[in-house]
């Protein structure tokens, strides 16, 4: 499991390793390649899935659509976003950094997440929402910075009622890294003795991390967990390798410990999470073990299964 120094002749006890022996090796760096509109409020790029970064290497994150920071002009009539639509089989998450986001599901719940926030709707057996810019933020314009995941719910939780996580900024342990005046906000999961808020069905960590130039940051994981680390701004050295700005690191599942260092000011979001080892079958916004899963999702919305949608006015 451990990796030898290979700088082999600093055999000296004096010498402090290139490497810890317990650090994980990175498997790979992405970039975003294209960007697509989702409704007409969200700018993003899909990281995965895809041929590079497949299921198995993400699991339990089956989706991430990253909205870097965008700029949007004031709009005096009229919404920015995504009307109506079912899920089934997950759950989504929305990371707010800049900007507002509002959301409104068939179960009742309705909510805005401000920077620093995240929303965990659990989709699960069926729901349908809306996902929008803020009102007052589509009126006056501005800065939109978000992120949507989705997260893979286990087959004997797939059929679990719906639920919704308000997940406010106040609400995250938040450590500091060192040497300098990092943070670490636990939204997910355990870091440093500190337990993040969030519900998950499954073992998982969720990390957001602002670091200073100088910073070091060693991150302990089961090395079962799948795990991987996307820088929003700057640039680290994530167990040895540089990443900037809009690159996604994946590490490979042989050592303890994530090594981030900031060589410069750096914001990075981590995801690392124990792998769903089940058959994956997505078909639009419903995500299951089977087709005829799939097939009795899409009978299910037809049939009123879902829940009736709310009217568009309130
Ligand atoms: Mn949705």
């Amino acid at each position: 499991m451990s990796k030898k120094n290979p700088s082999t002749n600093e055999t000296s006890s004096s010498v402090t390793p290139r490497r810890p022996t317990d650090a994980r090796t990175v498997e790979g760096v992405f970039r975003s390649t294209e960007f697509h509109w989702v409704g007409n409020g969200f700018f993003v790029s899909t990281y995965f899935p895809s041929a590079q970064l497949p299921a198995a290497r993400v699991s339990p994150f089956l989706l991430m659509d990253y909205g870097p920071p965008k700029a949007f002009e004031p709009l005096a009539q009229g919404k920015r976003g995504v009307g109506w639509h079912p899920h089934r089989g997950f759950e989504t998450v929305t990371l707010a950094w800049e900007g507002a986001v509002s959301h409104r599901d068939n179960a009742g719940h309705a909510d805005v997440i401000g920077p620093g926030d995240a929303q965990w709707m659990t989709a699960a057996s069926g729901i349908f929402h809306e996902e929008y810019h803020e009102a007052e933020q589509t009126l006056r314009g501005g800065h939109l910075h978000m992120m949507q995941l989705w997260v893979n719910l286990p087959a004997k939780d797939k059929g679990s009622k719906p639920a919704y996580q308000s997940l406010k900024a106040a609400q995250f342990p938040t450590l500091a890294a060192t040497p300098g005046s990092g943070t670490v906000r636990v939204i997910a999961g355990e870091y440093g003795g500190a337990r993040g808020p969030a519900r998950t069905f499954t073992p998982l960590t969720m990390l957001d991390i602002h670091l200073r130039a100088g910073d070091e940051l060693p991150i302990p994981l089961p090395t079962t967990f799948n795990a991987l680390a996307i820088v929003a701004t700057g640039e680290i050295t994530a167990c040895g390798t540089t990443a900037r700005a809009g690159e996604l690191v994946l590490f490979a599942n042989d050592g303890a410990s994530l090594r981030l260092a900031a060589t410069e000011e750096a914001h990075v979001l981590v995801l690392a999470g124990e792998p769903i080892n089940e058959p994956i079958v997505q078909y639009g916004p419903f995500v299951m073990n089977s087709l005829d899963e799939i097939k009795q999702a899409i009978r299910d919305v037809e049939l009123g299964k879902f829940g009736p949608i709310p009217s568009e006015v309130t």
